[in-house]
């Protein structure tokens, strides 16, 4: 095996934590990934900090291990634990209701407080605006515009719409999540010979962002 086949086998397991207002659809994203199952009175299971769930990333078999809220986020008192040792953050709204977005700062310094970043900016953030199928057929209530804007603000941040009730994009935002962690942790490994890699990057990253 080469040092490069080595660092790609180091470390699969990924931690991604999912923040955002109460109500925007994060537990419903969650189980339409994991268990296909969408449910209008979904109730958190109690106990259960995170699941699991195995996919591939190109040649690379990635367990996602997802961090939700049993709403605690009205507090926004999650605990350190939470946050520890994530490596990405999946921040949610709603695009039928603004404050849901503009609150994201809030989420966003939040985390980058908690969780203690030298630098946000690098840190790989996805941003889902969720409940498209509400939004068919009319103008979105959040501004595009605005929401470009602040992605861009924030790090180029990749923005998906999705529909924890249709199912829709939920899997590839979940496949964004797990590309955009691994980027970063090869930008983290100071042994990675990365010459090959580097040159492969800003395919994948394009693939997700908006
Ligand atoms: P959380 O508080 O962020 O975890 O939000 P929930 O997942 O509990 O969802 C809040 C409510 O929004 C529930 O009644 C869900 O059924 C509903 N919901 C979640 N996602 C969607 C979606 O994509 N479309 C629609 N129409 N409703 C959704
Ligand atoms: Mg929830």
């Amino acid at each position: 095996m080469d040092s490069t086949s080595q660092s790609r086998r180091k470390r699969t397991l990924l931690k991604v934590i999912l923040l955002g207002d109460c109500g925007v659809g994060k537990t419903s994203l969650m189980n339409q990934y994991v268990y296909k199952k969408y449910s209008e009175h979904y109730k958190s299971t109690i106990g259960a900090d995170f699941v699991t769930k195995e996919l591939q990333v190109d040649d690379r078999t990635v367990t996602l291990q997802i961090w939700d809220t049993a709403g605690q986020e009205k507090f926004q008192s999650l605990g350190t634990a939470f946050y520890r040792g994530a490596d990405c953050c999946v921040l949610v709204y709603d695009v039928n209701v603004p404050r849901t977005f503009e609150t994201l700062n809030t989420w966003h310094d939040e985390f980058s407080r908690q969780a203690d970043l030298d630098n946000p900016a690098a840190f790989p953030f996805v941003l889902l605006g969720n409940k498209i199928d509400l939004a068919i057929g009319q103008n979105l209530t959040v501004c595009e515009e605005k929401v470009k804007e602040w992605c861009e603000s924030r790090g180029n941040i990749p923005h998906l719409k999705t529909s924890a009730k249709e199912n829709y994009n939920v899997e590839d935002a979940f496949l964004c999540v797990a590309k955009i962690a691994l980027e970063n942790e090869h930008q983290e490994d100071i042994y990675f010979p990365g010459f090959s890699e580097s040159v492969s990057e800003p395919e994948q990253r394009s693939s997700c962002a908006c």
